[in-house]
Order: C-alpha cells, then sequence, then structure tokens
C-alpha cells in the first residue's frame, strides 16, 4: 500500500512560547523581540515603545506618562498593567508571545501573574559602562522607531533613517542625566526581578553584549527554536 507522505523540510519547535524580556536598557531587548517576530510570526509588545507613541500622539494618557518617561523613571503600574492585559486580550491566536519591557518591578510581576503564565524569562545580561555607551550613541527614526547605534549599526547616510529616510533624532530619554537615572531605575526596581525568576526556574541568561546575529542565535537556542532538518 502506498502512504502519502507530506513532505516537510523544516521542523520548527518554540514558535509559540510566552516570553518575557528582561534587563537593562539599551540590552538590545527591543531588537531581538522584533527578529522574533519577523522570523517567526511571534506578537510583540513594548511597553516603552506603547507609552512614547501615546506621547507622541498627546493623549490623555501620553500627557499621564510624559514626564516619567522623559525623566526615566517608572510610568505608574496600574497604567503599564492596564495596557499589558488589554493587549493581551487582544490577541485572538495561537502565536507566539515577548513581552518587552514588563515586568519592570515585583508588583508587577505579581500583576502578571494572576492571569499569564511565563514560559521563559530571557535575562539579557549587559555590563553597566557598555550600557552607557550604547544608549549615549544610540539614535532613533520617530516614524519607524527603528534604532540605530553611531557605532555599531549606523545608518547608511548621515542622520537620516535607512527605512523611511526620516532625520533620526535622539531619544529625549537617552540623554546622560536620564540614562543614570534610567540604570538606579533598572538597579533598584527591575534587576530583583533576576532573581525572582530565577527561583521559580524559569530564567534563561542571554549574553547581551555581542553582535545582534550572535544574540540572536543565543535566544533561539536557549528556547528550542531550532530549524532541524529533517
Ligand atoms: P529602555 O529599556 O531602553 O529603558 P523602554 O523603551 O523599554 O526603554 O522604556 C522607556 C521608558 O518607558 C522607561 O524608562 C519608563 O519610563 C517607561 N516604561 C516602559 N515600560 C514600563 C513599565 N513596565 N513600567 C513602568 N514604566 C515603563
Ligand atoms: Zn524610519
Amino acid at each position: 500500500m502506498m502512504v502519502l507522505l507530506k513532505k516537510v523540510d523544516w521542523v520548527v519547535q518554540g514558535d509559540k512560547m510566552r516570553l518575557v524580556f528582561l534587563g537593562p536598557p539599551g540590552a538590545g531587548k527591543g531588537t531581538q523581540a522584533e527578529l522574533l517576530k519577523k522570523r517567526y510570526d511571534y506578537n510583540h509588545i513594548s511597553t516603552g515603545e506603547v507609552l512614547r507613541q501615546e506621547i507622541q500622539k498627546n493623549t490623555d494618557l501620553g500627557k499621564e506618562v510624559e514626564s516619567y518617561v522623559n525623566k526615566g523613571e517608572l510610568a505608574p503600574d496600574e497604567i503599564v498593567t492596564k495596557i499589558i492585559k488589554k493587549w493581551l486580550k487582544s490577541l485572538n491566536n495561537k502565536k507566539g508571545i515577548v513581552l518587552d519591557g514588563f515586568p519592570r518591578n515585583l508588583t508587577q510581576a505579581e500583576y502578571l501573574e494572576e492571569d499569564f503564565s511565563v514560559d521563559y524569562v530571557l535575562y539579557f545580561d549587559l555590563e553597566e559602562n557598555e550600557i552607557v555607551e550604547r544608549l549615549s550613541n544610540r539614535l532613533y527614526c520617530p516614524q519607524c522607531e527603528k534604532f540605530y547605534n553611531l557605532k555599531y549599526n549606523p545608518p547608511q547616510n548621515d542622520n537620516i533613517c535607512d527605512k523611511c529616510e526620516k532625520e533620526l533624532i535622539k531619544r529625549k530619554d537617552d540623554t546622560p542625566e536620564a540614562i543614570k537615572k534610567r540604570l538606579a531605575v533598572y538597579n533598584k526596581n527591575t534587576h530583583p526581578l533576576v532573581k525572582h525568576y530565577e527561583e521559580k526556574g524559569s530564567l534563561i541568561h542571554i549574553d547581551a553584549s555581542k553582535e545582534i546575529d550572535k544574540v540572536f542565535e543565543q535566544v533561539l537556542e536557549r528556547i528550542g527554536l531550532e530549524e532541524t532538518k529533517i
């Protein structure tokens, strides 16, 4: 008897994980999350990006959070939690999920745990002098939100976005003063989550000091998203 087998070239695993990206500012969480979205169709939300868009559109929510965000302080937990929960509810697919920039303190982690289970928390580890170096050389496109780094990932033409040809700008919280504040907030409020998730057994360590491609390889390997030819 002839059995018709569907020809499968690649088996992809790990494309439906629920992930939290944790780590200091400038560690490359957003870049890696966008790669997962592009390559494996993950849903991705960055709370920082949502807040920046609200500020840019000058909405009530934007006005409420503007001073916190520009100074490098955390926006109020209730506001950010509401944004995340609403977004999670709006997802009507079974694809993977990356939460980038949430939770950012223990209170937010507890809110999340009320009704969402996380498979893995990826901790993007980067030394403080490297963080400062990256953030101070960072520019972004106000149109498509793409980030550039004058040292590691410069635009093809000076100060112009490769994709939309808009003039690149500096984020308001990438000033030396706000960077210092963000680092202090990270160390005090966010870093304790590393231990929290370590104790829960869901923490995965990523060396974020490598190049973008190399970091992505680590991410894929650690969450079991390797393309295995059969
Ligand atoms: P980065 O990780 O580079 O500092 P983000 O774009 O993730 O930048 O966040 C920018 C800012 O948005 C934060 O400094 C903070 O003011 C606000 N923000 C983002 N996520 C949260 C959160 N979960 N809780 C409170 N504030 C947040
Ligand atoms: Zn652009």
